[in-house]
């Protein structure tokens, strides 16, 4: 049955007796408004796990612009009844003030400047918000595992380098971004979007399939050029597109064994990211 948690004291006490009887602990930290895409990662982390936590908050720390998260969608019922149709343990609501209190917060480390890069630029102080919470929440939940999407491809490069850098005693578990099927990367924020906005938005990952189509064969700038006007020529407003080193998010200038093609629009008000590798792995 799944237990419903909203104090630390209560989700320490429940996770102390089942660790004590040798229970690993998979969690999945989510702001809600769940979709398919985070249920394959809950489904993931339940095959590896004896136990599985899900939280639920939306971080406004993480925010840039306070509208986005005024406007960020929130479904408490239904995204309970999704969890305890997946055979979820434990949903965890954690409060906000005892999230962040001094001893949750992370000590001064280096993200070797995967913070100011990409969504960083666009979106000042992001990764500091999304490093605050995720941090407190390993605290609350010390888990075994923690996973998290690819689709947040830059998110999990930020959070396997706050692991490293901390030495804190869990293993990342990335997930592959799940699409609709006519390819559009699913997200919360997509609710926002009219139907219309969705077919437009499919822009993204059509003009990705483009880049990985032909990364190979065409000059890096000229491809790159052209998938930006493709982008340019459609309804949304293009923030960023790049193609960049997976290790360290540098943008590159020539082609490179390893790629991965970035992107982040506005379709309307929404602002939406995607990313592929450019190259099969
Ligand atoms: P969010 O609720 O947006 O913070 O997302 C919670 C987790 O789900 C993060 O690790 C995201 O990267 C992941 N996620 C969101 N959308 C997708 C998707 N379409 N496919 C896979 N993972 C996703």
């Amino acid at each position: 049955m799944t237990q419903q948690i909203t104090a630390v004291s209560a989700l320490a006490s429940f996770l102390h007796k089942a660790k004590s009887r040798g229970q690993t602990v998979g969690f999945v930290p989510t702001m809600g408004a769940l979709h398919e895409g985070h249920l394959a990662i809950v489904r993931k982390a339940r095959q590896e796990n004896n136990l599985t936590v899900v939280s639920i908050y939306v971080n406004e720390r993480q925010f840039n612009n306070s509208e986005d998260f005024l406007k960020y969608p929130r479904h408490e019922e239904s995204d309970l009844s999704l969890l305890q149709g997946e055979g979820v343990d434990i949903v965890y609501f954690p409060q906000t003030a005892e999230l962040f209190t001094q001893e949750n917060l992370p000590i001064n480390f280096s993200l070797n400047g995967l913070d100011v890069l990409l969504e960083g630029a666009s979106r000042p102080g992001h990764f500091k918000g999304v490093v605050e919470v995720v941090h407190a929440l390993f605290m609350h939940v010390q888990p075994t595992k923690a996973y998290f999407g690819l689709k947040d491809f830059q998110q999990v490069a930020v959070l396997r380098k706050m692991v490293k850098e901390l030495q804190l005693p869990v293993e990342l578990v990335a997930v592959p971004t799940v699409r609709a099927e006519n390819g559009l990367a699913l997200s919360s924020r997509n609710q926002r979007l009219s139907e219309e906005q969705r077919q437009e938005a499919l822009i993204l990952f059509k003009t990705l399939c483009f880049l990985k189509e032909h990364y190979q064969k065409t000059p890096h700038n000229e491809l790159l050029a052209q998938a930006k006007a493709n982008i340019h020529s459609s309804s949304l407003k293009l923030d960023y597109l790049e193609i960049v080193d997976p290790e360290t998010l540098i943008s590159l200038n020539e082609h490179h064994p390893q790629a991965l093609a970035c992107v982040a629009a506005f379709c309307g008000e929404v602002r939406l990211i995607d990313n592929m590798l450019l190259i099969a792995q």
